[in-house]
């Protein structure tokens, strides 16, 4: 992750304060407004970063002798990226023996079929029956890529070359998987280059045919600033429940991710550092955060 310097301009700019000639007023004044260009900078969203310096602000205020301390003054600005992050819900968590069906949702390119694939090699590994469906039908060889990557991984697929409805392959395929009693399956929908109605219509139309237990929105770290609106728009046609993260291995600035979680109140269960299939890591917000402070 390349994050904008943050870490380093974030003890700049405490340091800065602490050794300022000005009140202690100011100085934290001038503190969070760099704390600020720092974070905004890294793709966090200008409102979230408002919020975020008043907070700190007051808890700053609340103790004076927090002014001269380096340590807690950091301590405070994580703990407040960290509940950012945080969304104290109970991530999702599929039961055995019970039909798991589970939605990827999100825009073409954003790394839906890789993080799919990682899913359910995850939950393979943890002793599920897991199934892979392909219902993007979207994008020309969608399906081979799938295929490939459940072949290479060993999990049992469904998908069709000459059925173009999304909707009757993901019923198909659930049906098929359902019957054969698996116990996680996982349905790949189709992306778009940008939000458009038909893929958001298409995604409400799977959800009332398959009724997924969970769905999961695959959302790529480096798009920046525009997680949010993605997110949101995603959030109300298809209400997913968890949100998979990827690319955070090349040159994303993480704020965005902020942002996209903070705007859905919807918390990230796994993070993609890689193509391959091991390049996959639960979200563990504490971690995230230092991370991304460097
Ligand atoms: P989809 O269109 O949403 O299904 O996206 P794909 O799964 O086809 O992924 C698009 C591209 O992103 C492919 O080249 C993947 O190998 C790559 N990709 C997916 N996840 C990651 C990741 O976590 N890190 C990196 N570096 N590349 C990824």
């Amino acid at each position: 992750m390349v994050l904008a310097d943050l870490g380093r301009r974030i003890n700049n700019a405490v340091s800065g304060a602490i050794s300022s000639k000005e009140d202690v007023d100011s100085a934290i004044d001038v503190m969070l407004k760099e704390i600020g260009r720092a974070l905004i900078e890294s793709d966090v969203n200008v409102k979230l970063v408002l919020n975020l310096r008043t907070k700190i602000k007051s808890q700053l205020k609340d103790n004076q002798d927090l002014q001269v301390n380096k340590r807690i003054i950091q301590k405070v600005v994580f703990d407040e990226l960290v509940s950012l992050v945080d969304t104290k819900t109970e991530p999702f968590k599929p039961k055995k023996g019970k039909t798991n069906i589970v939605m990827f949702v999100g825009l073409q390119g954003a790394g839906k079929t890789t993080s799919c694939t990682k899913f359910a090699v995850y939950y393979q590994r943890r002793g599920f029956k897991v199934g892979l469906v392909c219902a993007d039908t979207f994008r020309a060889g969608a399906f081979d890529q799938l295929k490939q990557n459940a072949t290479k991984a060993k999990i049992p697929f469904y998908g069709s070359y000459t059925e173009t409805n999304p909707i009757k392959v993901s019923k198909d395929g659930v049906d098929k998987f359902k019957k054969e009693k698996f116990d996680m399956i996982i349905v790949d929908t189709s992306g778009r280059h940008k939000q458009e109605a038909d893929l958001f219509q298409e995604m409400i139309e799977i959800d009332q045919t398959i009724k997924p237990t969970q769905t999961i929105m695959v959302l790529d770290a480096s798009i920046g600033q525009a997680a949010e609106s993605q997110s949101k728009a995603f959030k109300d046609s298809s209400n997913f429940g968890s949100i998979i993260l990827t690319k955070l291995d090349g040159h994303a600035k993480g704020g965005g991710a902020i942002s996209a979680v903070a705007v859905t109140n919807t918390p990230i269960i796994f993070i993609g550092t890689g193509e391959h299939i091991q390049d996959f890591e639960t979200f563990n917000p504490k971690s995230f955060i230092s991370k991304l402070l460097g």
